[in-house]
């Protein structure tokens, strides 16, 4: 492939994309300093149907609250509040 041709790809690709909207971490927002594993309707919003941890580039959580929101998450599942897998 040309560079001509790469570079032109770029550029329709940029054109298609949305221009990123600036998350902010909810938990930051809140205040929490802690997650609460027993708070299973907040948590829910952070896994997918599968049961899986939602990225931090989807969810726009900060690397700190991220951190403990999988360790509440594990927690939650460890207690049967969360599905390990599926649904
Ligand atoms: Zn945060």
């Amino acid at each position: 492939m040309s560079e001509v041709a790469v570079k032109s790809e770029e550029k329709v690709v940029k054109k298609f994309r949305k221009p990123a909207k600036k998350k902010v971490c909810a938990f930051c927002v809140a205040g929490e300093k802690t997650i609460d594993y027993k708070d299973v309707a907040k948590i829910r919003k952070y896994i997918t149907e599968k049961g899986k941890i939602l990225p931090r580039r989807q969810t726009g959580v900060c690397s700190y609250h991220q951190r403990e929101l999988a360790n509440a998450i594990k927690r939650a599942r460890n207690m049967a509040l969360l599905p390990y897998v599926g649904d």
